[in-house]
């Protein structure tokens, strides 16, 4: 394959943007990331007219793939048209909340961010204004996007930044602990409960490979939460509308969590974040309330339009039996593969988004909630050696993965998740 295109691109790029990127794992396909022209259908065509598979689709926002339907061209083309936003509120951003407190159990009112970062900032914010607490529960492995609060490493009894620039105040008032570990949970509530003003988690770890919580987990944090006066925050900004369909991750698992994080799909494909939840909290942002919060883009009628008009074509076609449909296709042969040739990997995963992690773990069924079946384990037809947390992932065999995946797959036409840790997505 000729890259002439997206060398020179990046070399262009390199004296103009740090690293040449816009955000940082972009540029982890060394040499050089390829620079990307368009997209089409499930596909993209780089700058050099390679044409390749397009297994990262945005990074998750693109549950319809780079076509989108007419009506929802139409939408997002008249919006822009009519002029782009206007510092005012319109009725798209009513519609759009309207369908996901509609949809969403755990929803009773929303307020639209540009990004799932913003929206896990401005969560933070409103759990510690409502508990008039300060720490955070976090759960090792996990990802909330470049925030002050979350850009922290350690455990209950030590925690510092885990970048520069990030004062040690925040890491003083985060607790990471590890993900399906109820112990450890508990130890941390024993330790700091009067100060926990939430326990932040994506409901399936999806950003330090595909980890999915054991039976009775979460329902255990909504038990601490209720016992030491903290807010338990879901961060649905991957599995939002993906995992459990238009209901999200809470339904599938059936928690009620008292703020939801969105991010990525609600957008359709444009910036967008939002921060949902149980009435009585979500008032308390401004105006309403007094816990500041506000964007100049916030509620974009663009966006809004392409969120609306994705979600509603979701609501309208079988789009998630569909893209599950394939994803569960694509899995098992990856795992039938894997058995025969690497029988110490595990292809993991559901619904629509997959990974293969260079690690197992004990072998232990997982009961009920294990969902990706890679039938590795002779005694388990579902999900026997599934990672249990994702600090597992993170001391996987991860340098297999830049041979493996970069630059072998990318020749062939397949472009997979820029880093080892975040998932693949099937549109
Ligand atoms: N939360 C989760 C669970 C995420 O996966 C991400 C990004 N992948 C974020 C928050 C941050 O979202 P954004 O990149 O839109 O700021």
């Amino acid at each position: 394959m000729n890259h002439e295109a997206s060398r020179s691109l990046y070399d262009r790029a390199l004296s103009v943007m740090p690293g040449g990127v816009n955000s940082s794992v972009r540029a982890a396909p060394q040499p050089y990331p390829i620079f990307v022209d368009h997209g089409d259908g499930g596909h993209v065509v780089d700058a050099d007219g390679n044409r390749y598979i397009d297994w990262i689709q945005g990074l998750g926002p693109l549950l319809l793939g780079h076509d989108m339907p007419e009506k929802l061209q139409a939408a997002i083309q008249s919006r822009a048209a009519e002029g782009p936003m206007y510092g005012m509120p319109s009725e798209i951003e009513v519609e759009h909340a309207e369908f996901v407190c509609r949809h969403v159990p755990g929803v009773e009112m929303i307020r639209f961010v540009n990004s799932g970062t913003e929206a896990t900032v401005s969560a933070c914010r409103l759990a510690r204004a409502v508990t008039g607490r300060d720490k955070i529960v976090i759960m090792q492995g996990g990802y909330h996007g470049a925030q002050e609060s979350t850009l922290v490493e350690g455990d209950a009894d030590g925690t510092e930044p885990s970048s520069p620039g990030v004062p040690q105040a925040f890491a003083e008032n985060t607790v990471p602990v590890p993900f399906n570990d109820p112990e450890a949970a508990e130890a941390a509530f024993e330790k700091h409960g009067e100060d926990i003003a939430a326990v932040l988690v994506e409901p399936v770890q999806a950003n330090m490979g595909i980890v999915y919580p054991v039976d009775g987990y979460h329902g255990m944090l909504r038990n601490l939460c209720d016992e030491h006066g903290s807010l338990l925050i879901f961060d649905e900004v991957i599995t939002g509308f993906r995992v459990g369909g238009l209901g999200c991750a809470q339904s599938e698992f059936d928690v009620d969590p008292d703020l939801t994080t969105f991010g990525k799909i609600i957008g359709g494909g444009f910036p967008v974040g939002a921060i949902g939840g149980k009435t009585e909290y979500i008032e308390q942002f401004t105006p309403s309330g007094d816990v500041f919060q506000a964007g100049t883009f916030s509620g974009n009628p663009v966006t809004m339009a392409a969120g609306l008009e994705t979600l509603r074509f979701c609501a309208e076609n079988d789009v998630y039996e569909h893209v599950n449909g394939l994803g569960r296709q694509l899995r098992e042969g990856l795992s039938e593969i894997v058995a025969d040739y690497a029988p110490e990997y595990t292809v993991v995963g559901s619904d629509s988004f997959f990974k293969l992690v260079f690690t197992r773990c004990d072998g232990e069924p997982q009961g009920e909630s294990c969902r990706n079946g890679c039938r590795q384990d002779p005694d388990c037809d579902r999900y026997g050696g599934c990672p249990k947390r994702g600090t597992d992932i993170y001391r996987a065999e991860t340098d297999r993965y830049a041979r493996l995946f970069r630059p072998a797959m990318r020749e062939q036409g397949i472009l997979v998740s820029q880093n080892q840790f975040e998932s693949n997505f099937v549109s």
